[in-house]
Order: C-alpha cells, then structure tokens, then sequence
C-alpha cells in the first residue's frame, strides 16, 4: 500500500496559525512584559547571552534602558515560566566576524548553559544583531540549532 504524505499539525488545539513574540537580551523590562503576556494569554521566546548576565546586585544609572538582568533575577524569572528560553550567543558577538570555531562555541556554550540553568531542551536561536552568514548557519547546524 502507497503511504500518503503525512499532515503535521503544529499548534496546539490543530489551529492553523501561531503568534509568537520574541525578545532579546534578558532585560529587566521583561518582568513587565512577561506579566503582560501572561494576562492575555501569550506565550514568547526569550533569547539569552548566558554570559552576560549583570553582577548580582546591579544598579544601573537613572535613564540606562538596555538593563540586563543578573542570573538569579533571569532564572527566577524565566525558569518553569512556560516561556521558551533560547540562545542568542553567549557574549552577543557578531558570529559572522568569527572563526567557525569560535561560533560554534558561542552558540554550543550558550545552548548548554541554558539547558543546565532553565531546564528544557534549547532549539531555538535568534542572531545577535539579527546577521549572520552561511558559515554562522553551519556552525547553527553543529549545534543542533538548525537543519540542513
Ligand atoms: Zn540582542
């Protein structure tokens, strides 16, 4: 017997289409946001540089925006959330300036300190500064961040 081809459904419920929010960096605004998202239902993606987390304690100068969030304030926040956590370098480099070898690291090493920290299988990634080339994408694909 001939095997037709087999229908996926992706979404929860069999609903054709999804919305899904991501946000960069482990900010502190994501305390808010995430409150926000819960209220109404919403699921994101949150991409994190494990190695960049601010010192415990941090007090940031009045009017600084970009203010990450240290581990303890980001695990408290983000682990058994129900929101995906994934990779966004470990340092926020600009992979496509580094050796193959030095991106996979940053990815790989990210990929795995977030799965030790916040439970959970990481698939997803998004592009520090949003570039990239197909070298980043090959070193995407070692880590088992994207399929060929
Ligand atoms: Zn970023």
């Amino acid at each position: 017997m001939e095997k037709k081809g087999t229908l996926w459904m992706r979404f929860p419920g069999g609903k054709p289409k999804a919305l899904t929010l991501s946000y960069d960096d482990g900010v502190e605004q994501d305390v808010r946001l995430m409150e926000l998202m819960k209220k109404h239902g919403l699921k994101g993606t949150f991409n994190l540089n494990s190695g960049l987390f601010a010192p415990e304690g941090t007090v940031y100068p009045e009017g600084q925006i970009h203010r990450r969030m240290s581990f303890s304030q980001a695990q408290k926040l983000y682990k058994d959330s129900g929101m995906e956590v994934a990779v966004h370098g470990l340092t926020h480099p600009f992979l496509e300036q580094l050796t193959p070898a030095e991106c996979t690291r940053e990815v790989i090493a990210d990929r795995e300190n977030l799965e030790r920290e916040f439970g959970g299988i990481v698939r997803g990634m998004a592009y520090p500064y949003g570039t990239f080339s197909d070298s980043v994408v090959a070193c995407l694909m070692a880590g088992g961040l994207a399929a060929p």
